[in-house]
């Protein structure tokens, strides 16, 4: 599982593992490939893991449930660099492209593996129209599913391309002033690379008073975070959700950390 850069999946562990498996007389099979772990936000190496995953056969599937809606801004589309090696792609527009819950979209270079597993041909199913459109329920175990497209349709039609990448940018830009307040203040560190509207940031020091720091912010009650762990260290998650927040927000999200932090720092 990939935690942050020095721990994103290279292709060379990745040919590593496969190799292991193989010795050991396992057939791997499949491989996920992160783009924006939900830790810290952190990217694989798509262009090395699919070019290693396409040499082994191994299935590579992009899990982009959160990043993946930023691919709509030409300038963080770096990022999916190889997608080209890719089996499958999903991303959830319902975490940050403006839809509502629930809404994830995958896409499969070839839907036939799916289709031939989980086709269901009964006669009353049968319509006029088959073959002229995908009939989504050969994709899936269960044959009911919802018009989750039309939400997508309606958003895209309301606000445009242009300010959902509007929306993005503003989201990205938020997290990097919210980590830039934290930078001043020498009391605390950000863990990892601000990536996406997600910061990570710590009080230097001890886990356990960064435990006692988020139960504080939290139980202010003003302003809600979630915290997660790499390499044993505790770190805390900022991020960024809503289509109404303003800089405001972050400069008020920042004193509600700080004055979380004094009442520990003053004891
Ligand atoms: C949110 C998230 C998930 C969970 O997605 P579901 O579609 O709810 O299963 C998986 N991976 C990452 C990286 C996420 O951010």
């Amino acid at each position: 599982m990939p935690t942050d850069k020095k721990h994103s999946l290279r292709g060379e562990s990745l040919e590593n593992a496969i190799k292991e498996d193989i010795e050991n007389g396992l057939i791997p099979f499949y491989a996920v490939v992160t783009l924006g772990t939900t830790n810290s936000c952190a990217f694989d190496n798509l262009s090395e893991c699919g070019v290693v995953g396409n040499k082994y056969n191994v299935w590579i599937h992009v899990d982009a449930a959160y990043a993946g809606s930023a691919f709509i801004c030409p300038e963080y589309r770096h990022l999916m660099k190889g997608i080209e090696t890719a089996d499958s792609f999903n991303f959830n527009p319902h975490k940050w492209m403006l839809v509502n819950f629930d809404c994830s979209a995958m896409w499969l270079k070839d839907p036939s593996w799916l289709v031939n597993a989980f086709n269901v041909d009964p006669l009353y199913l049968k319509h006029d129209m088959q073959g002229s459109a995908p009939d989504y329920r050969h994709w899936q175990i269960p044959l009911g599913r919802r018009f989750r497209a039309l939400k997508i349709w309606f958003v895209l039609r309301l606000y445009g391309v242009e300010n959902i990448q509007t929306h993005i940018r503003r989201h990205c830009a938020f997290a990097k002033y919210f980590a830039k307040l934290c930078q001043e203040d020498t009391r605390f560190e950000i863990v990892g690379e601000v990536n996406m509207g997600l910061v990570c940031f710590r009080l230097k020091g001890s886990n356990e008073r960064n435990e006692e720091l988020l139960k504080r912010i939290n139980g202010r009650g003003n302003v809600h975070m979630v915290p997660s762990k790499i390499d044993d260290v505790y770190f805390i998650r900022m991020a960024v959700c809503s289509r109404f927040t303003k800089t405001e927000d972050m400069d008020y999200t920042w004193k509600e950390v700080v004055a979380a932090a004094c009442e520990i720092l003053d004891n």
